[in-house]
């Protein structure tokens, strides 16, 4: 353990299958800390439930390094709940926040720490680009941003990840936030707080692979919606008031067509599309009813959001009051 005056940092890496990049990872974050020797380091690791070796990985780590902690958790969460479990257990003045995959490059902690100490609470890295993505996922990714920033009351920040340095005001903010559906990257912005942006490049994925798939991604495309905003069962009932005016100015056309010229009866393209396109409009608006209902469903539960097997640390005096 260091001298008491120095401030604490805990990197938070949640890791789910990362065996092929732990030990790269670990070279990096090791330099890193070593050239910064400061700084009172936590390096803490949450076990997703992985299923390949990470987590004997982690564990042989923690026994040569005395700057690292873990958690296993007693299953795969997913990394929105892993992250909730680095904020509780996490030591640090401050916490940063990385994937284990080396796609946030290690070297920019440094400059976070540097807008941290001029007073900075909350410093994220925008991605410049957004790496060899499809043309398509670009592109809706683009058009949820915009939609979700202009539905809600605070600002959407885009091409920002979870990469970021957060000090301890921010870690107790978010710890109070205990849903269970998180969308965390809303979270960072909705807590507010003294933010700073700094730029970087995002490479591909170097190691193992993504474990996201294109309908993961729309999942937590309407999660954001879903948990920030009720704005979509607002356009429900537009489109319903829309419709019935609609409809009302259609009838009266057609009673007053009636009185005037008789009623030659046609028209059953029009009567079917008019039903169909009802009826889709319909099942639409009730599937967006749902997908509130389904999250008052969980959340009223009130389950914890992740549990947990093993806790191991040994650094760094308890920060945290938990
Ligand atoms: N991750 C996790 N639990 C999961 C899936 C992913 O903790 O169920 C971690 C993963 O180990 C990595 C980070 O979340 O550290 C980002 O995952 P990934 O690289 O697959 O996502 P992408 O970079 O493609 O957004
Ligand atoms: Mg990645």
């Amino acid at each position: 353990m260091m001298s008491n005056l120095s401030k604490s940092v805990t990197i938070i890496i949640p890791s789910y299958n990362e065996e092929a990049s732990l030990p790269h990872l670990y070279e990096a974050l090791k330099e890193l800390m070593d050239s910064m020797p400061t700084y009172d380091w936590e390096v803490l690791f949450i076990n997703d439930g992985s299923i390949d070796k990470t987590l004997s990985m982690i564990a042989a780590l923690y026994k040569n390094d005395n700057r690292i902690s873990y958690i296993d958790l007693s299953r795969n969460f997913g990394k929105e709940k892993a992250m909730l479990a680095g904020f509780d257990y996490c030591k640090g003045d401050c916490a940063v926040i990385i994937d284990a995959d080396l796609q946030d490059p290690p070297y920019l902690i440094k400059d976070m720490l540097k807008y941290w100490e001029e007073g900075y609470e909350d410093v994220y890295a925008k991605r410049r680009n957004r790496g060899k993505e499809p043309w398509l996922r670009k592109k809706l990714s683009m058009m949820f941003y915009n939609m979700l920033d202009r539905s809600t009351r605070f600002e959407v920040l885009k091409n920002v990840g979870d990469f970021r340095l957060l000090d301890r005001k921010c870690i107790e903010a978010l710890k109070q936030l205990r849903e269970s559906e998180r969308y965390t990257k809303g979270l960072f912005c909705w807590i507010g707080y003294k933010k700073k942006e700094i730029l970087f490049d995002r490479d591909d994925r170097k190691y193992g692979e993504t474990h996201w798939n294109f309908w993961q991604l729309v999942g937590l495309a309407i999660e954001g919606f879903t948990s920030f905003t009720t704005v979509p069962l607002r356009i429900a009932t537009v489109i319903g008031t829309l419709t019935a005016l609609g409809a009302m100015i259609y009838l009266i056309w057609t009673l007053i067509k009636v009185a005037l010229w008789g009623d030659p009866v046609a028209g059953f393209p029009t009567l079917i599309s008019v039903v169909l396109f009802l009826g889709a409009v319909q099942l639409i608006a009730i599937g967006i009813l749902g997908e509130y209902i389904g999250r008052i469903f969980i959340e009223s539960k009130n389950r914890p959001v992740y549990l947990v097997e093993t806790y191991k640390s040994r650094n760094i005096d308890d920060k945290a009051s938990r």
